[in-house]
């Protein structure tokens, strides 16, 4: 079984995150750049497969600029087989729609039998491009699952209800999307650091793909304005004077957050 697991490099959340007023676009130098802890958890999905059934080959598949190369090796190291990343100046400021067209192509071109994708990433949270990328393969599609199980027909998840939880499951290929409840990522060891210098990374762009990078007759959406977030003002002090709880409670109220 060849399974691709869908990466994509965000600014680390512990970091500030900024816009490019000029182009309205995530300012992606703006700090550091890591793989999506989500999709960190779905590779953990694919590895855990790959730990019980000898054979199982693991792809990462990454759309972005040059420095997703670091992003890779992390995957890598953590024991994927190897990666595909595409680089394209054409695609700088892609859309949740070029994105899926273009990770459809790669994963096409790979020739897999189940896509596992994060449910939505950190920066963009469009959690549209897995729904996407199913649809441009024309794959049955398992989205917001808390947990996997692989066979060699078929894949099955449990996906998170308001009423509870239901079990749902499609032919292979498809293609899943999973949820921080999936899996606890591994952490990498020395060997797999060392490994991943050597495993395959491929670098591939539109032509490649056999894609035309002005995407002939595709719409794009585009960041017509931004304006920064309102300054965080200092919040509303109550000193107690014996009142407290009911000055609170009138905040509330007042604030209308109960
Ligand atoms: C603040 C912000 C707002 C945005 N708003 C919009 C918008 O309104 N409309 C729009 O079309 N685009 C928007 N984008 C651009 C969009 O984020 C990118 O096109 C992105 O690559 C795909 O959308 P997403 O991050 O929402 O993905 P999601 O659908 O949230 O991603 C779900 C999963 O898809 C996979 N995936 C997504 N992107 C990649 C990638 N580049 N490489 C590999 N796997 C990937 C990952 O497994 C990820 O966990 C926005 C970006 C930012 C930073």
């Amino acid at each position: 079984m060849k399974i691709a697991v869908l990466v994509k490099q965000v600014p680390d959340t512990d970091e500030e995150r900024r816009l490019d007023p000029a182009s309205g676009l995530l300012d992606r130098l703006a700090g550091e750049n890591v793989a999506d802890e989500i999709n960190e958890r779905a590779l953990e999905v694919a590895l855990s497969h790959k730990d019980s059934h000898k054979g199982t080959e693991v792809v990462v598949i990454s759309l972005g600029p040059e420095s997703v190369t670091k992003a890779l090796r992390k995957v890598l190291s953590m024991g994927a087989d190897s990666a595909v990343h595409v680089l394209d100046e054409a695609l700088a400021g892609a859309d949740a729609g070029r994105t899926a067209v273009v990770l459809a192509a790669a994963v096409k071109q790979a020739g897999v039998d189940l896509v596992v994708a994060g449910n939505e990433s950190t920066d963009g949270r469009g959690g549209v491009v897995p729904a996407m990328v199913a649809e441009q393969l024309g794959l049955p599609h398992l989205s917001f699952l808390d947990a996997v199980e692989i066979s060699a027909g078929s894949v099955t998840g449990e996906r998170g209800t308001d009423s509870g939880s239901m079990v749902v499951s499609a032919p292979l290929p498809a293609v899943i999307s999973v949820t921080e409840r999936s899996a606890e990522a591994r952490f990498p060891n020395f060997r797999g650091i060392m490994m991943a210098k050597r495993k395959p990374l491929s670098v591939v762009s539109l032509a490649d793909l056999g894609m035309d990078p002005d995407f002939a007759g595709m719409g794009r959406s585009v960041v017509v304005t931004t304006s920064a977030r309102p300054l965080r003002t200092a919040g509303k002090k109550i000193v107690d004077e014996g009142n407290a709880g009911t000055r609170l409670a009138e905040f509330l109220v007042a604030e209308q957050l109960v």
